[in-house]
């Protein structure tokens, strides 16, 4: 294409960003393409869900048709970068431990409380094959860091090879960088407006106001990506997205802690009742272990930076955590923190592909659920096919179109 295109994304989350750098690195892109990526943090990118969220990367994630496209590209991206030394790539074992807490040396600060809580539904994509081979498996060998005598089922839950991760932060941060290398600009921006020309039906800017002062701004733009995640609503109110805040905490453990993502089914013991806890545990190759409870429905707050962290919700975690692992319970809590992943509200998702029937030029990206880091890649190869050739042909996308949502 000859005439010159300005593309504005909005949103700095780790579509956002990804989307970034498949647009200034897809050999359309040259001096007549200018690319503006716009988020509403006083502080900067990958502030949510993209910078809070645990990091896995599976074969088994779902939607399938973006986790195909998706898994190759982070491999991809790993080796062209160092992504290892970089933002923390690599494959890792993944299993389901069922066990026992034992009892802590104080209670009251919510654990076993979680009757509104549910689970953020990473494992519906594997086969029910996984649970029934559980009951004949022990631990392995290299996995010392939860109490053998309280388990009483582990199973893996993926081959070798299937599971990988990286530190999402670090991920989204780079994929900006790189970006940026390009020519891509970032600005400080709450978008406010998506602006239409009513003669040609097509997008024709944004309006956006400064994180700081607040005072407003308008940008042409030829193609808009909206990829605000769980505020995506608040632009584009008919998209059917609703946010799930979820708590997570990092700990420092004492000693070296061998690579596995944990998913735990952990029963706790009260006087009244019995009831189950079931965090995620992920190691991370700096030695920190990432570990999230459930999520909740929750009001989402005007932007990231009001999100607010319940204390009671994370000190849950650690007290569920610590009662099955003592290099946990020994270690330095780090991270207290809280996020909202973006869900569709009537199932499906996430949504990409253009809004055509809201304005042309306007393409939506969002609603990645609980695989948002797994599946930016192809998410965002797809995207900058759309824009620089007219349609996606790494893959066939058609069932997340966003005819299927919006009206
Ligand atoms: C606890 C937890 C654990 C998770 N673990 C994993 C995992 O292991 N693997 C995995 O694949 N996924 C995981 N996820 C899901 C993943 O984090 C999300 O799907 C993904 O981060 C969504 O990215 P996003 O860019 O769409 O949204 P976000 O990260 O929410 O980014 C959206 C950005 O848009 C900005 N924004 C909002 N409104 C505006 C506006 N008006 N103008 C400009 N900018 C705006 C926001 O400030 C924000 O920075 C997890 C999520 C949670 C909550």
């Amino acid at each position: 294409m000859s005439s010159t295109q300005h593309i504005v994304i909005i949103g700095g989350g780790i579509i956002g960003c990804t989307t970034a750098y498949y647009l200034s690195h897809h050999p359309a892109y040259s001096s007549n393409t200018k690319i503006t990526l716009l988020e509403a943090s006083k502080v900067g990118i990958a502030q949510g869900a993209s910078g809070k969220a645990g990091g896995l990367i599976a074969k088994w994630a779902y939607p399938k048709e973006l986790v195909n496209l998706s898994f190759p590209e982070h491999i991809k991206l790993a080796e062209k970068y160092d992504g290892e030394n970089r933002w923390g790539w690599r494959f890792l074992e993944c299993g389901s431990w069922e066990g026992r807490a034992r009892a802590p040396e104080e209670t009251g600060t919510g654990a076993g409380k979680q009757d509104k809580r549910k689970s953020l539904e990473k494992t519906l994509g594997l086969d029910e094959g996984w649970k029934k081979k559980r009951a004949a498996l022990g631990l392995p060998d290299d996995l010392d860091w939860v109490d053998e005598a309280l388990t009483d089922h582990y199973s893996s839950m993926a081959p070798t090879g299937d599971t990988a991760q990286v530190h999402p932060y670090l991920f989204t941060a780079s994929m900006l960088d790189f970006a940026k290398e390009k020519g891509a600009t970032f600005t400080p921006g709450r978008v406010t407006e998506i602006r239409t020309d009513s003669s040609t039906g097509t997008v024709s800017g944004v309006v956006y106001a400064d994180p700081i002062t607040g005072e407003l701004h308008v940008i042409d733009a030829t193609h808009v990506v909206l990829a605000a995640g769980p505020w995506s609503p608040h632009i584009l109110p008919s998209l059917p997205i609703i946010g799930t805040r979820a708590h997570s905490v990092t700990i420092r453990p004492t000693g070296k802690i061998s690579p596995y993502a944990l998913f735990t089914e952990i029963v706790l013991d009260s006087d009244e009742r019995s009831t189950q806890a079931t965090p995620e545990l992920y190691a991370r190759p700096d030695n920190e272990v990432y570990c999230c409870g459930p999520g909740e429905i929750s009001q989402v707050p005007k932007t990231v930076d009001d999100v607010e962290v319940d204390q009671a919700a994370c000190d849950s975690i650690i007290e569920n955590v610590s009662g099955i692992s003592e290099q946990l319970r020994d270690g330095k809590i780090d991270k207290r923190q809280a996020c909202f992943l973006p869900i569709i509200d009537i199932s499906g998702g996430p949504i990409v592909g253009e809004a055509d029937s809201v304005a042309k030029g306007l393409i939506v990206a969002t609603g990645h659920g609980c695989w948002g880091i797994c599946n930016a890649p192809g998410t965002a190869k797809a995207i900058a096919e759309l824009i620089f050739e007219g349609k996606i042909s790494c893959g066939n996308l058609d069932s997340l179109h966003p005819s299927h949502y919006l009206a």
